[in-house]
């Protein structure tokens, strides 16, 4: 029987292909992480659910949910995986952003995020390499004062944050690409 576990169904139970541990539909589905057999997709979901096949290990899944599902609510499970895979935890950047020259969505993204201070998750690889992800939250920061306030008003937020380095950027960055570790010498502390 095919162990796939597809999101909000469960496990699929096909009948396996010969000789394999799952059905000739799961069978050449990859882990869109690490290329490996995937065994489930992704069961987040906002409006749609993301489906995105994944294998069983929690560094895809972190990796994957720095890309897809750092949306507020998710931070405090990132935080986990973090401390459960031992890496260094994400830090927090208030900064203008430019969603790069690639098509038409970033186009747009420009032009609606223009002049707006967006809330960034600063991640960590092994390459000492950083990554900024934008978080969804329905929250406009104007100035650097806001800051404080958003952690405030929201308190899942702030149980994600306690312990976290939060900075502010007063020029905008392009979070199509990778940056140097040392980039995060050039932000305010802010908390
Ligand atoms: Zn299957
Ligand atoms: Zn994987
Ligand atoms: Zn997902």
């Amino acid at each position: 029987m095919c162990k796939f576990n597809r999101s909000w169904i469960g496990i699929c139970k096909n009948d396996n292909a010969e000789g394999e541990e799952y059905c000739n539909e799961h069978l050449n589905i990859k882990c869109s992480v690490c290329g490996e057999q995937a065994t489930h997709d992704c069961p987040i979901a906002s409006q749609l659910v993301c489906g995105t096949p994944l294998c069983d290990s929690l560094e895809c899944k972190l990796q994957h949910y720095y890309l897809n599902h750092t949306s507020s609510v998710s931070l405090y499970e990132i935080k986990n995986m973090e401390e459960k895979l031992n890496i260094k935890p994400f830090d927090i950047v208030f900064s203008k952003i430019n969603f790069g020259d690639k098509g038409e969505v970033a186009k747009l993204f420009n032009e609606h995020y223009k002049d707006q201070y967006q809330f960034l998750l600063v991640t960590y690889n092994k390459n000492n390499k950083v990554k900024l992800h934008r978080v969804d939250i329905y929250y406009e920061i104007k100035n650097k004062n806001d800051i404080g306030l958003l952690f405030e008003n929201y308190p899942w937020c702030k149980k994600s944050i306690t312990g976290k380095n939060i900075y502010f950027f007063n020029e905008e960055i392009n979070i199509s690409i990778k940056y140097p570790e040392d980039i995060v010498n050039n932000f305010e502390k802010v908390i």
